[in-house]
């Protein structure tokens, strides 16, 4: 149970990604969270810095779709400013979004394939391992953890989850501490 919420790479933010070497490795589409792994739940619209790294991520060859917890208007709002398809109250840890992602990419993309083909070209980026990597791991979609930008501004549902969080980084500590020291290495906990 607690290795579905292991990430497949763990990172201090998206800046820090080596996104030419995951499409090297086969990856084309991003399944990103919006709240605090993009910006920080004091913002609405992405800065320069985030514009600048989203032409590089497309010049690659990736197309970044948001997968949001949050609400239509919020995530709508996002990523229309930026031209980017989004999916809004996603329910994560629940699959319901995720799924609704992959659909939209197999529609689109891969229209004789069955889903769990496609999901091989997928990986996630999220700053929670309650909802963004465990709901990656039931999908059995790789996932990238981020640590979160403004802890500060968090609300108390993700408050919740973080303290989950912590008992399961401890977990880590006694049964993967490898994970552990790279968590506690890359986002200090
Ligand atoms: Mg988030």
């Amino acid at each position: 149970m607690i290795k579905k919420f292991i990430p497949t790479i763990i990172k201090h933010t998206i800046y820090d990604i080596d996104f030419k070497d995951l499409y090297d490795k086969g990856k084309r589409y991003l399944l990103c969270d919006l709240d605090n792994t993009l910006i920080p739940y004091d913002m609405d619209l992405a800065d320069d810095k985030f514009k600048d790294l989203l032409k590089e991520i497309k010049n690659i060859g990736f197309e970044l779709v948001i997968v949001s917890n949050n609400h239509k208007k919020r995530v709508k709002r996002f990523g229309d400013d930026l031209n980017l398809m989004t999916f809004s109250n996603s329910l994560k840890p629940l699959k319901f979004g995720l799924k609704k992602a992959l659909k939209y990419i197999r529609k689109k993309d891969f229209p004789n394939s069955k889903i769990k083909d496609i999901k091989k070209y997928v990986i996630t980026i999220g700053d929670q391992l309650m909802t963004d990597v465990f709901a990656s791991s039931r999908l059995k979609l790789d996932s990238i953890l981020v640590h979160p930008l403004k802890k500060k501004t968090e609300k108390w549902y993700t408050r919740f989850n973080r303290s989950m969080e912590r008992r399961i980084i401890k977990r880590f500590k006694k049964e993967y501490p490898s994970v552990y020291e790279e968590i506690n290495e890359k986002h200090e906990y």
